[in-house]
Protein backbone atom coordinates (compact mmCIF):
# COMPACT_ATOMS: atom_id res chain seq x y z
CA UNK A 1 0.00 0.00 0.00
CA UNK A 2 0.97 3.43 -0.85
CA UNK A 3 0.45 6.95 0.40
CA UNK A 4 -0.79 9.11 -2.07
CA UNK A 5 0.27 12.64 -2.59
CA UNK A 6 -1.71 15.17 -4.14
CA UNK A 7 0.62 17.09 -7.30
CA UNK A 8 0.38 20.24 -9.17
CA UNK A 9 -1.98 19.90 -12.26
CA UNK A 10 0.89 21.26 -14.57
CA UNK A 11 -2.56 21.58 -17.38
CA UNK A 12 -4.62 23.96 -15.34
CA UNK A 13 -2.35 26.12 -12.54
CA UNK A 14 -1.94 25.60 -9.18
CA UNK A 15 -5.35 25.06 -7.50
CA UNK A 16 -5.11 26.42 -3.68
CA UNK A 17 -6.31 22.95 -2.27
CA UNK A 18 -3.79 21.25 -3.91
CA UNK A 19 -1.39 22.36 -0.62
CA UNK A 20 -3.91 21.28 2.03
CA UNK A 21 -2.57 19.28 4.78
CA UNK A 22 -4.27 15.82 5.23
CA UNK A 23 -5.02 15.14 2.14
CA UNK A 24 -3.41 11.47 1.98
CA UNK A 25 -5.45 8.77 1.29
CA UNK A 26 -3.68 5.23 1.52
CA UNK A 27 -4.12 3.76 -1.97
CA UNK A 28 -3.31 0.20 -3.57
CA UNK A 29 -2.00 -0.98 -6.55
CA UNK A 30 -4.50 -3.84 -8.28
CA UNK A 31 -2.61 -6.78 -8.09
CA UNK A 32 -5.22 -9.53 -8.33
CA UNK A 33 -8.76 -9.71 -9.16
CA UNK A 34 -11.20 -8.87 -6.56
CA UNK A 35 -14.82 -9.62 -6.23
CA UNK A 36 -16.87 -7.32 -3.99
CA UNK A 37 -20.19 -5.77 -3.66
CA UNK A 38 -19.80 -2.26 -4.95
CA UNK A 39 -17.37 -0.93 -7.22
CA UNK A 40 -16.90 2.61 -7.57
CA UNK A 41 -15.44 4.52 -10.42
CA UNK A 42 -13.72 7.41 -9.43
CA UNK A 43 -11.96 8.72 -6.10
CA UNK A 44 -13.28 12.42 -6.00
CA UNK A 45 -16.02 13.74 -3.69
CA UNK A 46 -18.91 11.89 -5.58
CA UNK A 47 -16.53 8.70 -5.46
CA UNK A 48 -16.02 9.75 -1.18
CA UNK A 49 -19.67 10.17 -0.44
CA UNK A 50 -20.68 6.93 -2.15
CA UNK A 51 -18.10 4.88 -0.55
CA UNK A 52 -18.45 6.64 2.86
CA UNK A 53 -22.36 5.95 2.10
CA UNK A 54 -21.97 2.36 1.44
CA UNK A 55 -19.10 0.86 2.76
CA UNK A 56 -20.97 0.26 6.11
CA UNK A 57 -22.89 -2.69 5.20
CA UNK A 58 -20.97 -3.61 1.59
CA UNK A 59 -17.84 -4.05 0.38
CA UNK A 60 -17.01 -1.84 -1.23
CA UNK A 61 -13.67 -0.86 -4.13
CA UNK A 62 -13.16 2.65 -5.37
CA UNK A 63 -11.08 2.85 -8.26
CA UNK A 64 -9.29 5.89 -9.56
CA UNK A 65 -7.09 6.04 -12.33
CA UNK A 66 -5.64 8.83 -10.89
CA UNK A 67 -4.53 9.53 -7.25
CA UNK A 68 -7.67 10.58 -5.26
CA UNK A 69 -9.02 14.14 -5.44
CA UNK A 70 -7.44 14.73 -8.28
CA UNK A 71 -10.17 15.41 -10.43
CA UNK A 72 -12.51 18.45 -10.36
CA UNK A 73 -12.65 17.72 -6.47
CA UNK A 74 -9.07 19.76 -6.03
CA UNK A 75 -10.12 22.58 -8.22
CA UNK A 76 -13.87 23.62 -6.88
CA UNK A 77 -14.15 26.38 -4.69
CA UNK A 78 -16.25 24.71 -2.35
CA UNK A 79 -19.15 27.04 -1.98
CA UNK A 80 -21.58 24.34 -0.60
CA UNK A 81 -24.77 25.82 -1.51
CA UNK A 82 -28.66 24.19 -1.58
CA UNK A 83 -29.66 27.47 -3.96
CA UNK A 84 -29.65 25.62 -7.28
CA UNK A 85 -28.03 27.31 -10.56
CA UNK A 86 -31.73 28.00 -12.48
CA UNK A 87 -33.94 29.87 -9.95
CA UNK A 88 -36.57 28.29 -8.34
CA UNK A 89 -39.32 30.55 -10.31
CA UNK A 90 -37.29 29.33 -13.52
CA UNK A 91 -36.75 25.83 -12.77
CA UNK A 92 -40.79 25.45 -12.31
CA UNK A 93 -41.22 26.85 -15.60
CA UNK A 94 -38.91 23.82 -16.54
CA UNK A 95 -40.27 20.74 -15.08
CA UNK A 96 -42.96 22.26 -13.58
CA UNK A 97 -43.93 23.99 -9.85
CA UNK A 98 -44.25 20.78 -7.48
CA UNK A 99 -40.81 18.75 -8.89
CA UNK A 100 -39.05 22.22 -8.71
CA UNK A 101 -39.83 22.92 -5.34
CA UNK A 102 -38.70 19.06 -4.19
CA UNK A 103 -35.74 19.39 -6.12
CA UNK A 104 -34.79 23.27 -3.64
CA UNK A 105 -35.48 21.30 -0.16
CA UNK A 106 -33.79 18.44 -1.15
CA UNK A 107 -30.71 20.53 -1.58
CA UNK A 108 -31.76 22.33 1.40
CA UNK A 109 -31.59 18.69 3.42
CA UNK A 110 -28.71 17.62 1.56
CA UNK A 111 -26.48 20.46 3.08
CA UNK A 112 -27.77 19.65 6.09
CA UNK A 113 -26.72 16.64 5.73
CA UNK A 114 -23.28 17.34 4.25
CA UNK A 115 -22.84 19.33 7.88
CA UNK A 116 -24.91 16.60 10.22
CA UNK A 117 -21.65 13.55 8.30
CA UNK A 118 -18.95 16.35 9.21
CA UNK A 119 -19.76 16.61 12.18
CA UNK A 120 -20.48 12.99 13.09
CA UNK A 121 -17.27 11.54 11.48
CA UNK A 122 -15.32 14.72 13.17
CA UNK A 123 -13.73 15.40 9.62
CA UNK A 124 -11.71 18.24 9.68
CA UNK A 125 -12.48 20.19 6.94
CA UNK A 126 -12.51 23.72 7.17
CA UNK A 127 -16.32 23.33 7.06
CA UNK A 128 -18.09 26.76 7.87
CA UNK A 129 -21.98 28.06 7.85
CA UNK A 130 -22.58 30.83 5.74
CA UNK A 131 -25.27 33.09 4.75
CA UNK A 132 -25.66 34.13 0.89
CA UNK A 133 -25.68 36.81 -1.40
CA UNK A 134 -27.48 36.25 -4.85
CA UNK A 135 -27.07 39.76 -6.55
CA UNK A 136 -29.34 40.98 -9.20
CA UNK A 137 -27.75 40.75 -12.51
CA UNK A 138 -28.17 40.68 -16.56
CA UNK A 139 -29.63 37.39 -16.24
CA UNK A 140 -32.33 38.16 -13.29
CA UNK A 141 -32.94 41.60 -12.68
CA UNK A 142 -34.41 43.12 -9.23
CA UNK A 143 -38.13 42.31 -9.96
CA UNK A 144 -37.21 38.81 -10.54
CA UNK A 145 -35.20 38.46 -7.79
CA UNK A 146 -37.96 39.99 -5.39
CA UNK A 147 -40.12 36.90 -6.95
CA UNK A 148 -37.67 34.32 -6.27
CA UNK A 149 -37.86 35.07 -2.76
CA UNK A 150 -41.35 35.27 -2.37
CA UNK A 151 -41.55 31.64 -3.80
CA UNK A 152 -38.62 30.32 -1.66
CA UNK A 153 -40.31 31.92 1.37
CA UNK A 154 -43.40 30.16 0.39
CA UNK A 155 -41.95 26.59 1.17
CA UNK A 156 -40.48 27.63 4.15
CA UNK A 157 -36.63 28.13 2.36
CA UNK A 158 -34.67 31.02 4.70
CA UNK A 159 -34.49 33.98 1.54
CA UNK A 160 -35.49 37.35 2.32
CA UNK A 161 -34.97 40.17 -0.89
CA UNK A 162 -33.25 42.99 0.10
CA UNK A 163 -33.12 46.11 -1.95
CA UNK A 164 -30.28 48.38 -3.25
CA UNK A 165 -30.49 50.68 -0.19
CA UNK A 166 -30.16 47.85 2.20
CA UNK A 167 -27.47 46.40 0.04
CA UNK A 168 -25.22 49.51 0.01
CA UNK A 169 -25.71 49.87 4.00
CA UNK A 170 -25.48 46.84 5.29
CA UNK A 171 -22.53 45.01 2.62
CA UNK A 172 -21.35 48.23 0.66
CA UNK A 173 -22.32 47.02 -2.81
CA UNK A 174 -24.07 48.88 -5.33
CA UNK A 175 -26.53 46.67 -7.23
CA UNK A 176 -30.60 46.83 -7.46
CA UNK A 177 -31.11 44.11 -5.24
CA UNK A 178 -30.54 40.81 -3.90
CA UNK A 179 -31.44 37.51 -1.94
CA UNK A 180 -30.00 36.55 1.53
CA UNK A 181 -30.34 33.02 1.97
CA UNK A 182 -29.35 31.36 5.28
CA UNK A 183 -28.10 27.42 5.36
CA UNK A 184 -25.43 27.25 2.94
CA UNK A 185 -21.38 26.78 4.14
CA UNK A 186 -18.11 26.50 2.52
CA UNK A 187 -14.69 24.52 3.46
CA UNK A 188 -11.68 22.50 1.68
CA UNK A 189 -13.26 20.20 -1.20
CA UNK A 190 -10.32 17.90 -0.73
CA UNK A 191 -9.61 17.62 3.07
CA UNK A 192 -13.51 16.93 2.89
CA UNK A 193 -13.29 14.41 0.40
CA UNK A 194 -10.32 12.48 1.92
CA UNK A 195 -11.56 12.40 5.29
CA UNK A 196 -14.60 10.73 4.48
CA UNK A 197 -12.68 7.80 1.99
CA UNK A 198 -10.70 7.53 5.16
CA UNK A 199 -13.70 6.95 7.45
CA UNK A 200 -14.86 4.51 4.33
CA UNK A 201 -11.84 2.81 4.32
CA UNK A 202 -11.65 2.66 8.79
CA UNK A 203 -14.91 0.21 7.49
CA UNK A 204 -12.91 -1.97 5.09
CA UNK A 205 -13.50 0.15 1.87
CA UNK A 206 -10.36 -0.36 -0.51
CA UNK A 207 -9.11 2.39 -2.90
CA UNK A 208 -7.15 1.24 -5.44
CA UNK A 209 -4.73 3.59 -8.07
CA UNK A 210 -3.52 4.57 -10.35
CA UNK A 211 -6.18 2.07 -12.22
CA UNK A 212 -7.84 2.40 -14.78
CA UNK A 213 -11.13 0.64 -15.61
CA UNK A 214 -11.32 0.40 -19.62
CA UNK A 215 -14.42 -1.82 -20.27
CA UNK A 216 -17.58 -3.00 -17.94
CA UNK A 217 -19.72 -5.72 -19.37
CA UNK A 218 -22.71 -6.65 -17.05
CA UNK A 219 -25.09 -10.43 -16.57
CA UNK A 220 -27.76 -11.05 -14.57
CA UNK A 221 -25.49 -11.64 -11.52
CA UNK A 222 -23.28 -8.32 -11.68
CA UNK A 223 -20.78 -6.32 -13.86
CA UNK A 224 -17.10 -7.16 -14.54
CA UNK A 225 -14.84 -4.13 -14.90
CA UNK A 226 -11.76 -4.52 -17.01
CA UNK A 227 -8.66 -2.62 -16.07
CA UNK A 228 -5.62 -1.44 -17.23
CA UNK A 229 -4.00 -3.45 -14.44
CA UNK A 230 -4.83 -6.49 -16.11
CA UNK A 231 -6.85 -7.44 -13.75
CA UNK A 232 -11.10 -7.61 -13.44
CA UNK A 233 -12.95 -6.42 -10.79
CA UNK A 234 -16.05 -8.25 -10.29
CA UNK A 235 -19.30 -6.13 -8.34
CA UNK A 236 -23.09 -7.12 -7.47
CA UNK A 237 -23.18 -3.28 -8.39
CA UNK A 238 -20.78 -0.66 -10.23
CA UNK A 239 -21.14 3.30 -9.67
CA UNK A 240 -19.49 5.61 -11.69
CA UNK A 241 -18.58 8.92 -10.23
CA UNK A 242 -16.30 10.10 -12.82
CA UNK A 243 -16.75 14.02 -12.48
CA UNK A 244 -16.89 15.69 -15.98
CA UNK A 245 -14.94 12.59 -17.70
CA UNK A 246 -18.18 11.07 -18.87
CA UNK A 247 -17.68 7.62 -19.19
CA UNK A 248 -17.61 6.28 -22.49
CA UNK A 249 -21.55 4.24 -23.42
CA UNK A 250 -23.10 6.34 -21.10
CA UNK A 251 -25.57 8.86 -22.57
CA UNK A 252 -25.56 12.56 -21.09
CA UNK A 253 -28.39 13.92 -23.02
CA UNK A 254 -28.31 18.18 -22.15
CA UNK A 255 -25.29 17.80 -20.41
CA UNK A 256 -22.46 20.04 -21.04
CA UNK A 257 -18.86 19.98 -20.33
CA UNK A 258 -17.24 23.33 -19.94
CA UNK A 259 -14.47 25.75 -18.36
CA UNK A 260 -14.34 27.59 -15.60
CA UNK A 261 -11.59 29.68 -13.56
CA UNK A 262 -10.65 30.55 -9.80
CA UNK A 263 -8.40 32.41 -8.17
CA UNK A 264 -7.35 33.17 -4.09
CA UNK A 265 -5.53 35.62 -2.67
CA UNK A 266 -2.77 35.84 0.36
CA UNK A 267 -3.77 34.51 3.52
CA UNK A 268 -5.25 37.07 6.13
CA UNK A 269 -6.93 39.71 3.31
CA UNK A 270 -8.03 42.61 4.20
CA UNK A 271 -12.08 42.88 3.42
CA UNK A 272 -15.69 43.78 5.26
CA UNK A 273 -16.42 42.13 8.13
CA UNK A 274 -19.54 40.81 6.42
CA UNK A 275 -17.65 38.49 3.94
CA UNK A 276 -16.53 36.16 6.50
CA UNK A 277 -19.76 34.49 6.92
CA UNK A 278 -21.74 35.30 3.39
CA UNK A 279 -20.81 33.27 -0.05
CA UNK A 280 -21.40 36.24 -3.06
CA UNK A 281 -22.71 35.22 -6.44
CA UNK A 282 -24.76 37.09 -9.06
CA UNK A 283 -27.57 36.16 -11.36
CA UNK A 284 -25.66 36.84 -14.43
CA UNK A 285 -23.74 35.34 -17.73
CA UNK A 286 -21.00 34.59 -17.18
CA UNK A 287 -21.61 35.33 -12.93
CA UNK A 288 -18.60 36.31 -10.40
CA UNK A 289 -18.88 34.94 -7.18
CA UNK A 290 -16.66 34.82 -4.34
CA UNK A 291 -16.06 34.06 -0.29
CA UNK A 292 -13.00 33.85 2.74
CA UNK A 293 -11.32 30.63 2.89
CA UNK A 294 -10.59 29.61 6.64
CA UNK A 295 -7.40 31.18 6.74
CA UNK A 296 -8.08 34.65 5.23
CA UNK A 297 -8.00 33.87 1.82
CA UNK A 298 -10.72 35.57 -0.72
CA UNK A 299 -10.94 33.07 -3.23
CA UNK A 300 -13.39 34.10 -6.15
CA UNK A 301 -14.63 32.54 -9.71
CA UNK A 302 -16.37 32.52 -12.42
CA UNK A 303 -15.86 33.84 -15.98
CA UNK A 304 -17.43 30.33 -16.87
CA UNK A 305 -16.64 29.65 -21.06
CA UNK A 306 -18.64 26.80 -23.41
CA UNK A 307 -15.48 25.22 -24.18
CA UNK A 308 -14.46 21.74 -22.36
CA UNK A 309 -10.77 22.10 -23.11
CA UNK A 310 -10.09 26.22 -22.96
CA UNK A 311 -9.45 25.14 -19.09
CA UNK A 312 -6.05 24.00 -19.99
CA UNK A 313 -4.91 27.01 -21.81
CA UNK A 314 -2.22 28.96 -19.86
CA UNK A 315 -2.57 32.36 -21.56
CA UNK A 316 -6.38 32.19 -21.05
CA UNK A 317 -5.75 31.61 -17.24
CA UNK A 318 -3.70 35.02 -17.31
CA UNK A 319 -6.29 37.04 -18.51
CA UNK A 320 -9.32 35.41 -17.16
CA UNK A 321 -7.88 35.94 -13.31
CA UNK A 322 -7.39 39.95 -14.76
CA UNK A 323 -10.99 40.08 -15.79
CA UNK A 324 -11.81 37.81 -11.99
CA UNK A 325 -9.68 40.61 -10.14
CA UNK A 326 -11.45 43.88 -12.10
CA UNK A 327 -14.64 42.61 -11.95
CA UNK A 328 -14.43 41.85 -8.21
CA UNK A 329 -12.78 45.47 -7.80
CA UNK A 330 -15.49 47.41 -9.36
CA UNK A 331 -17.82 45.59 -6.87
CA UNK A 332 -16.55 45.45 -3.80
CA UNK A 333 -13.48 48.42 -4.93
CA UNK A 334 -12.50 49.14 -1.00
CA UNK A 335 -10.63 45.86 -1.11
CA UNK A 336 -7.32 45.37 -2.29
CA UNK A 337 -5.78 42.02 -2.87
CA UNK A 338 -2.83 40.37 -4.60
CA UNK A 339 -3.33 36.95 -6.33
CA UNK A 340 -1.55 33.61 -4.80
CA UNK A 341 -2.99 31.14 -6.64
CA UNK A 342 -5.00 30.74 -9.96
CA UNK A 343 -6.04 27.97 -11.94
CA UNK A 344 -8.86 26.90 -13.87
CA UNK A 345 -10.80 22.99 -14.53
CA UNK A 346 -13.60 21.61 -16.46
CA UNK A 347 -17.55 21.99 -15.21
CA UNK A 348 -20.64 20.63 -16.37
CA UNK A 349 -23.81 22.00 -16.98
CA UNK A 350 -27.18 20.71 -17.43
CA UNK A 351 -30.02 22.81 -18.73
CA UNK A 352 -32.10 22.84 -15.54
CA UNK A 353 -28.94 22.85 -12.93
CA UNK A 354 -30.05 19.40 -11.84
CA UNK A 355 -27.44 16.39 -12.10
CA UNK A 356 -28.03 13.06 -13.10
CA UNK A 357 -28.13 10.01 -10.74
CA UNK A 358 -29.28 6.72 -13.05
CA UNK A 359 -29.11 3.65 -14.05
CA UNK A 360 -26.93 2.96 -16.80
CA UNK A 361 -29.02 2.74 -19.84
CA UNK A 362 -28.72 -1.33 -21.27
CA UNK A 363 -26.29 -1.86 -18.17
CA UNK A 364 -27.78 -3.74 -15.81
CA UNK A 365 -26.04 -3.72 -11.94
CA UNK A 366 -24.96 0.34 -13.17
CA UNK A 367 -25.07 3.75 -12.10
CA UNK A 368 -23.92 6.59 -13.09
CA UNK A 369 -23.41 9.93 -11.31
CA UNK A 370 -22.78 13.45 -12.89
CA UNK A 371 -23.07 16.16 -10.51
CA UNK A 372 -23.38 19.44 -12.51
CA UNK A 373 -23.63 22.81 -12.31
CA UNK A 374 -22.41 24.89 -9.38
CA UNK A 375 -23.66 22.82 -6.73
CA UNK A 376 -21.81 19.26 -7.72
CA UNK A 377 -20.99 18.56 -3.81
CA UNK A 378 -24.38 19.25 -2.70
CA UNK A 379 -25.12 16.52 -5.55
CA UNK A 380 -22.58 13.98 -4.27
CA UNK A 381 -24.41 13.60 -1.14
CA UNK A 382 -28.01 13.28 -2.43
CA UNK A 383 -26.08 10.86 -5.67
CA UNK A 384 -24.77 8.59 -2.43
CA UNK A 385 -28.53 8.46 -0.81
CA UNK A 386 -30.19 8.04 -3.77
CA UNK A 387 -28.04 5.28 -5.14
CA UNK A 388 -27.42 4.04 -1.56
CA UNK A 389 -31.43 3.14 -1.27
CA UNK A 390 -31.84 1.42 -4.71
CA UNK A 391 -28.67 -0.61 -3.67
CA UNK A 392 -30.58 -1.42 -0.41
CA UNK A 393 -33.52 -2.55 -2.47
CA UNK A 394 -35.76 0.50 -1.97
CA UNK A 395 -36.05 3.82 -3.98
CA UNK A 396 -35.64 7.29 -2.68
CA UNK A 397 -38.51 9.80 -3.02
CA UNK A 398 -36.84 12.26 -4.94
CA UNK A 399 -35.32 9.67 -7.20
CA UNK A 400 -37.45 10.54 -10.63
CA UNK A 401 -35.90 14.39 -10.10
CA UNK A 402 -32.53 13.37 -11.06
CA UNK A 403 -33.28 11.32 -14.27
CA UNK A 404 -32.37 12.32 -17.20
C1 LIG B 1 -13.12 25.82 -10.62
C2 LIG B 1 -14.30 25.00 -10.13
C3 LIG B 1 -15.11 25.54 -9.15
C4 LIG B 1 -16.18 24.79 -8.64
N1 LIG B 1 -16.91 25.33 -7.64
C5 LIG B 1 -17.88 24.59 -7.05
C6 LIG B 1 -18.56 25.09 -5.93
O1 LIG B 1 -18.32 26.23 -5.49
N2 LIG B 1 -19.49 24.29 -5.33
C7 LIG B 1 -19.76 23.03 -5.80
O2 LIG B 1 -20.61 22.33 -5.20
N3 LIG B 1 -19.15 22.53 -6.89
C8 LIG B 1 -18.20 23.27 -7.52
N4 LIG B 1 -17.54 22.78 -8.59
C9 LIG B 1 -17.95 21.48 -9.11
C10 LIG B 1 -17.41 20.35 -8.24
O3 LIG B 1 -16.05 20.55 -8.04
C11 LIG B 1 -17.65 19.02 -8.94
O4 LIG B 1 -19.03 18.84 -9.17
C12 LIG B 1 -17.14 17.87 -8.11
O5 LIG B 1 -15.82 18.04 -7.71
C13 LIG B 1 -17.24 16.59 -8.94
O6 LIG B 1 -16.70 15.56 -8.16
P1 LIG B 1 -16.60 14.11 -8.76
O7 LIG B 1 -16.11 13.24 -7.68
O8 LIG B 1 -17.92 13.77 -9.39
O9 LIG B 1 -15.56 14.24 -9.94
P2 LIG B 1 -13.95 14.30 -9.89
O10 LIG B 1 -13.45 15.01 -8.70
O11 LIG B 1 -13.54 14.82 -11.23
O12 LIG B 1 -13.53 12.77 -9.75
C14 LIG B 1 -13.75 11.87 -10.81
C15 LIG B 1 -12.63 10.86 -10.77
O13 LIG B 1 -12.93 9.79 -11.67
C16 LIG B 1 -11.72 9.30 -12.18
N5 LIG B 1 -12.01 8.56 -13.41
C17 LIG B 1 -12.70 8.99 -14.50
N6 LIG B 1 -12.78 8.00 -15.41
C18 LIG B 1 -12.14 6.92 -14.88
C19 LIG B 1 -11.88 5.59 -15.35
N7 LIG B 1 -12.32 5.16 -16.56
N8 LIG B 1 -11.19 4.73 -14.56
C20 LIG B 1 -10.74 5.13 -13.33
N9 LIG B 1 -10.96 6.38 -12.85
C21 LIG B 1 -11.65 7.27 -13.61
C22 LIG B 1 -10.89 10.55 -12.42
O14 LIG B 1 -9.51 10.24 -12.46
C23 LIG B 1 -11.28 11.42 -11.22
O15 LIG B 1 -10.35 11.33 -10.16
C24 LIG B 1 -16.46 23.49 -9.14
C25 LIG B 1 -15.64 22.96 -10.14
C26 LIG B 1 -14.57 23.69 -10.63
C27 LIG B 1 -13.70 23.09 -11.70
Amino acid sequence: MTGATIKRDLRTGRSLWADSPGLGVPVRPLKTAVSVDVAIIGAGISGAFMAHELSRDHTVAVLDRRPPLTGSTIASTALLQWEIDLPLTALSEKIGKAKARRAYLRSRAAVHDLKRIVAEEGIVCGLKDKSSLYLAGDDHGHRALEAEATARAAIGLESRFVGPDVLRAQFGIDRTGAIVSQGSASGDPARLAAGLLRRAQAVGARVYSPVEVVEAASDPDGVTLLTDAGHAVRAKTVVFCCGYEFPKGVPTPGAKVISTWALASKPRQRCPAWLKDTLVWEASDPYLYFRMGGDGRLIVGGEDEASPDAHADRAKLKRKCETISAKLKALLPEVEFEVDYSWAGAFGESATGLPSIAPVPDMDHAWAVMGFGGNGITYSVIASQVVSAAIRGGTDADADLYRP
